[in-house]
């Protein structure tokens, strides 16, 4: 079996490495001949929207799927019109749009921070009568990991915010008091097999993730999984799914959704009995699902911008180090430690040191 992935960064590089045991190939599509997943199968070297290259990448994978949800809609109907994709094009069209995202979310009864679409500073203006401060004005699409976003904390905001975004098509949401952010991430196959992985408690700085958190046994898991079961249902999905969530005092209120593999799952790498990647490939190729069971207590802290040395990451006990054989560039996400520990206390005394060495190489 030959699995096709849009793109061949780490995503890619880490469902490659959990699919190399399972006997599968891989064949990726990416523009960066340097793209740090290549070396794991037969990489295509171009544009994704190259016609000639989609249909190689068809005619050569029994399956494709991606590793970022901004693959454009005429892509994916190419794709899907020459072989088997998952997940599926609608799925990513949802996720491009924050506003169809909202609705969608609204239509299927998951509750959101309140929103409105702006379209002119006018629309801003009326729009924060209702919506009041602090708020958070994000574009539409291409935005992630807090790019393409401003808080706005009293009207003097309003139209510096809007110039920045360069009026393009946007979102404005209630900036909602939340006690943590948590991420669930689920899994369905072909048969429609559905499985959850335990919540991940998640720390953003500047936008991005920096540690995720297994949080076994929460009291929230079941609304979560509430919530993200629709989500799966109504999309008809295939694949891994993480759905980011607001605990705004024990009631989830959604951010987004990514539909592919996600940053705030590589706990599960060596912290679960089937890691997200493994259990992609099997939903996706309709093999019986893994056990998401975590395996102690476990956590993920993310190198950004520069590398730590590896003998101080392995010094720590349980500790995994997980290189993306990327060039350290600001901002960039470059590794990432997997952490386990018997307990809460060792696994926090083991985060804190690892987080201390990813402070000390971040340039963010
Ligand atoms: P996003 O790109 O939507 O995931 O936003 C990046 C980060 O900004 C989130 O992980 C939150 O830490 C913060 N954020 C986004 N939207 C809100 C909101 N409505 N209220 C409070 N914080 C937010």
């Amino acid at each position: 079996m030959r699995v096709g992935v849009l793109g061949a960064g780490q995503l890619a590089r880490m469902i490659a490495l959990a699919g190399v045991p399972l006997g599968l190939e891989f064949v990726f599509l990416d523009p960066s001949a340097d793209a740090c997943a290549n070396r794991l199968g037969e990489p295509l070297v171009g544009d994704y929207r190259d016609p000639a290259l989609l249909a190689q990448l068809a005619e050569r994978a029994d399956v494709v799927t991606y590793e970022f949800e901004n693959v454009p809609a005429n892509v994916a109907e190419f794709l899907v019109s020459h072989t088997q994709v998952h997940p599926c094009p609608k799925a990513l069209a949802v996720a491009q749009d924050r506003l169809f995202e909202k609705t969608f979310f609204h239509d299927i009864g998951i509750p959101t921070p309140d929103y409105a679409a702006i379209d002119s500073l006018e629309n801003l203006e009326q729009a924060m009568t209702t919506i009041g401060y602090p708020a958070i004005l994000k574009s539409r699409t291409q935005g992630y990991d807090g790019k393409g976003q401003s808080v706005l904390k009293s009207p003097d905001d309003l139209k510096p915010a809007w110039e920045l975004l360069q009026g393009v098509p946007s979102v404005v949401e209630a900036f909602v008091p939340f006690k943590r952010e948590v991420s669930i991430i689920a899994v369905r196959s072909v048969s429609g097999e559905t499985v959850f992985y335990p919540l991940s408690e998640n720390l953003h700085r500047g936008g991005i993730l920096r540690v995720s958190e297994c949080r076994a046994n929460d009291p929230l898991q079941q609304q979560a999984e509430d919530y993200v079961s629709r989500l799966l249902e109504a999309l008809g999905y295939v694949g891994v799914l993480a759905l980011e969530l607001f605990d705004v005092n024990g009631k989830l209120l959604a951010n987004e959704f990514a539909p592919r593999v996600h940053n705030s799952g590589h706990w599960t790498i060596e912290g679960a009995e089937t890691s997200q990647f493994e259990n992609h490939l099997r939903a996706i190729l309709d093999l019986p699902l893994g056990s998401t069971a975590p395996v102690g207590h476990a956590a993920m802290v993310n190198f950004i911008g520069g590398l730590p040395a590896t003998e101080d990451v392995l010094a720590i006990p349980h500790a995994h180090l997980h290189l993306y054989d990327k060039a350290p560039r600001k901002g960039r996400k470059v590794a990432h430690a997997t952490i386990r520990a018997e307990n809460a206390e060792q696994l926090s005394e083991s985060v804190k040191k690892l987080a201390e060495l990813a402070d000390q190489v971040d340039d963010s």
